[in-house]
Formats: C-alpha cells, structure tokens, sequence
C-alpha cells in the first residue's frame, strides 16, 4: 500500500526533477541561436539517434510559437521507463542500451508523422503532439504508445518485459512553455504512484501538491530561520525492573498557523531540500541541553536522537556531535543515535564508514525500524552495533502467532549473543509486554507506558513515577501523565 510518506518521497523526486528540467531548460533558451539543423550532431541523442534534449527545447518554443499564432494547443507527453534501472542492472549495460534503442523505435512508430520523439537522457523520452484541439485527441496515440510496450523485448535470447509511465500537459492550459514540462513530469509520477504501465493528465490536484510542497520549503525556511522545532521524549521502560531508563528525543514542528507537525510530513522535505542537516543539528545540541538539564535536577537521562541518511554524508557530523557533547559536559554513554536499518542497508559503505568513527568517539548506534523489511539473521552479525530497535509492526504480530514470536525470539537471542542491547518500539498492549518480557528483549518504548511528552514531564516521570509504576504493574498513559 502507498503510504502519504511514499507520496512525499514520489513528489520530492519530481520536484527534484522538475527544477532540473527548469535549469537546463533556461540554460537551452539563453544559449540557443536563431536556428538550430536537428540533424547536427550537437542535437542528436548518440544512442538512439532521437534528437536530444537541447534539440527539443528549441522544437518546444518554436511549436508554442506557431502555437500561440494559429490559437491551437500543444502537448507534452513525458514518458518514462518502469523498472529500468535493474535491466541494466542484471543484464548489462549493452542490453540496457539496446532496449533504449528499441524504445526509440517503438515510440516513433506509435506516434503521428507531425509529432516529435526525443530522448531527454537515462530512459527518459519526451513526446511534441502539435495541431491538436483536446484531450481526446491525443489519448488514443497515447494508448497506442503504452501498447507498444505489450510485446517484451528479445535481446541476446532473454525475453524482457517493460513498460512505461506518461504524464502529459498542455499548453497553454497547464501553464507557460517553461512549466510545461515540469507539469507533465509531475503528471508522470502520478501514474508511476497509481501503479505504473499508464498514462495521467497533469490536473489541479497534481498542482496543489506540488504546490504544497514548494510552500513547505519556504515555511521550512522560517522554521529553521525563526527556531520553530522542539523535542519531544518518548519514554524507555527496563523490562525486568518496569523503571525508566531512558528516552528517545523526537522533534516537533510548531507551525505558527498550521500547529504541530510530525516529523514524518516535514523530515524527507527537509531531506531533499538539503536542511536536514541543520535541523538535526539542532536537535543533537538540543538533545545535549537535554541531558544536561537533567543533570541540574539529579536525573541521569539517556537520550535517542534519531539521525537521516543525508547526515552520513557530513564528514564532521562526529566532531560536531563530540563538541556538544564536550560544551554540556554529557559523557558519551548518555547519547545513542538511531539509524534506520534501511538507511544503514542503502548507503552501507557510508555507514560503515560512520560506525567507526562513532566507535572510535565512544558514541553508540542503534539499527532502527529492524523487522521492517525482510532480513538474515547473518547480515547482523557482521553490522558493530550497539541496539537493535524492533520496529512495531514486526513486534505487533507477536502475540497473533507462533511463527513470529519464533522469529523475534531469534532475534533477540542472536542480538544477545552479539551483546546487542535489544529495544521493542510501539509496545501498545499488556499481551506484546508479557511476551517480549518473556523472550529477555532489554527495553520496552510504547504508548502502553507513554506518548511523547514534553521535557518537564519527562522529568517529572523520572523524579515519580518509576516506584508508581512499581507499585501498581503495567499502566496506561493516563497514569504516567496525570502524576
Ligand atoms: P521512529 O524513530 O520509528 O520513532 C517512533 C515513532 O513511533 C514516533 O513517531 C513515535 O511517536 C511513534 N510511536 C511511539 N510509540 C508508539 C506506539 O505505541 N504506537 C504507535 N502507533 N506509534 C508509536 P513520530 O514522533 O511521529 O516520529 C516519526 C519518525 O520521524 C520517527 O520514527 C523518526 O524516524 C523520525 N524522526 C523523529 N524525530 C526525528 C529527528 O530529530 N531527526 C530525524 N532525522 N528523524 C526524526
Ligand atoms: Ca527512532
Ligand atoms: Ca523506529
């Protein structure tokens, strides 16, 4: 299923794509000459001999010209290829290529003889339908296209299936010549998040996202401008004793109109756009405070600060970490960072990378959101981790049946045998905390013992509740908070 944060990453992308579309495309109007020979060897793809993506933006204008004279419509079909890239992958290049060469073929024998095929580069192709007067004009050479790709491609004796995803925009109803293709862009990564092998319109719900997602960079400018973030702490409860141990640091966005924001709407934005670094450096400083206002009040606090992808790429990200930590004297054993296991997987040389200089620093790491994905028991083995965080959907279906409580129990148990310490994230029910207390998992996180709350209540959870919690079991929310 789709979740709202695949469709953040999905708009992030054609937004990426979108401003690069733009760049190249100001940078093709401001070199270009008055005339341009399509056949010079400048303007011709050297695959596919399709003209390239300079010719085209010169075919583009000169068709919105002739466009705007007679009072007609143009469009743009953006055409991508699905799953291109493990072709290439798991063929080979020269296999990779000569699909692109077919694509060619297949793309100019679908269209008409007055509209123009290009290639803009990688598996992306671009189709210029002039002379129409509707949608309807073009949907049927649009379907002739996505069938073209029914027959699967033979090459060197492997059949190889594939299809494509089109988006489309019109001029001048969707906007100027220079969004035109931004817009059919974003028209394409529709129809790649509704599941691919088809084509989409480019709409005004297509543009509000992305017209919230521009908004959203802004407003995160202020934010980061204005200092609009907080943390929030989600309590860490010992298994065997029921005290706290600890908390994991989870940052808020107080929007001045729009309230609170979670992490997970603005986090991949602040990603792409490059602010993550920033704010997440906030958030360790911030973290550090944390800790060292606790001290003040005699509470040794444990803190998880959870860490991006994007941040293994900054080299001083350690020394960073080990300044603040110097500035509010908090020894390295108060902080863990969390790294998600798919972040870890992704950029695996990165992260080994990082892990040792973390190592070397004394500062610990734990494998985050671990169950998510399809795992092997080996590739832990050879990860020097500190943690393992269970991620909740993997520890929700324990009490559901006996293979997963199998697994988890395995888990843990080679986890120990690394001397991992083990954490079970999204503990809801009493049921999942007998078990995993059975099963020896060191740390239980959930809102069975506690939401997020804020730093003052986290301490007062600290300075009172732990001989509560004690004293009466398992609790609920309401329990902790009221105190
Ligand atoms: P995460 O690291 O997996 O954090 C756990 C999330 O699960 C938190 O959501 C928490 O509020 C929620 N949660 C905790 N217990 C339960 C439970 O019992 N049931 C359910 N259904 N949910 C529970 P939150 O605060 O919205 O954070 C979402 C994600 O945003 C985090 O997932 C983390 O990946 C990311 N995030 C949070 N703070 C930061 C940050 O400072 N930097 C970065 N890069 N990412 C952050
Ligand atoms: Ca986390
Ligand atoms: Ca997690």
């Amino acid at each position: 299923m789709t979740t709202s944060y695949d469709i953040w990453l999905i708009l992030l992308s054609l937004l990426a794509l979108g401003s690069a579309i733009l760049v190249a495309f100001r940078a093709g109007i401001s070199s270009r000459q008055a005339h341009i020979d399509i056949g010079h060897i400048g303007y011709k793809d050297a695959l596919t001999k399709l003209p390239n993506r300079h010719a085209f933006q010169y075919q583009l204008e000169a068709a919105a010209k002739r466009c705007t004279r007679a009072g007609n419509t143009i469009a743009l079909a953006y055409i991508d290829l699905d799953h291109f890239k493990p072709i290439n992958d798991n063929f080979g290049h020269h296999v990779g290529d000569i699909i692109l060469i077919s694509v060619a073929r297949r793309l100019q024998a679908a269209v008409r003889g007055c509209d123009s095929v290009a290639r803009l580069g990688g598996d992306e192709f671009v189709v210029l339908f002039e002379e129409i007067k509707s949608k309807e004009d073009i949907t049927p050479i649009v379907e002739r296209i996505i069938s073209s790709f029914r027959e699967p491609f033979l090459i060197d004796r492997h059949q190889i299936e594939m299809s494509c995803s089109i988006g489309i925009a019109l001029y001048p109803y969707d906007g100027d010549i220079e969004k035109l293709m931004i817009n059919a862009d974003a028209a394409m990564y529709k129809a790649k998040e509704d599941g691919r092998n088809q084509f989409k319109f480019f709409d005004s719900e297509i543009e509000s996202e992305t017209d919230s997602l521009l908004e959203m960079q802004y407003d995160l400018l202020a934010a980061i401008e204005n200092n609009q973030f907080s943390l929030a702490f989600q309590p860490k409860v010992d298994s065997k004793t029921r005290l706290l141990v600890g908390a994991e640091a989870l940052i808020r966005w107080n929007h001045p109109t729009k309230g609170i924001i979670l992490p997970r709407e603005f986090i991949p934005v602040a990603e792409h756009f490059g602010f993550i670094n920033q704010i997440n450096g906030w958030v360790i400083e911030e973290a550090c405070r944390a800790i060292c206002r606790a001290k003040v009040q005699g509470i040794d606090l444990n803190l998880s600060v959870n860490l991006s992808r994007q941040q293994f790429r900054n080299t001083f990200l350690v020394e960073e970490t080990v300044k603040w930590l110097n500035q509010y004297d908090v020894p390295t054993q108060n902080l863990t960072f969390e790294i998600k296991e798919t972040a870890a997987i992704k950029n695996e040389a990165q992260f080994r990378l990082l892990l040792a200089k973390f190592k070397a620093a004394n500062i610990k790491i734990a494998l985050d959101d671990f169950g998510l994905h399809p795992f092997t028991l080996t590739y832990l083995q050879n990860l020097e981790v500190d943690e393992l965080k269970l991620d909740r959907i993997f520890i929700s279906k324990i009490d559901q049946d006996k293979a997963s409580k199998a697994l988890i129990d395995a888990v843990i148990r080679l986890a120990h045998a690394l001397n991992l310490n083990v954490v079970a994230e999204g503990v809801e029910t009493e049921a999942q905390l007998d078990l995993l207390t059975e099963l020896g998992c060191n740390h239980l996180q959930g809102y069975l013992f506690s939401e997020p709350v804020s730093e003052d209540q986290l301490f007062m959870q600290f300075k009172q509740l732990e001989i509560h919690f004690e004293a009466t079991g398992p609790s609920v929310v309401s329990d902790y908070q009221e105190a």
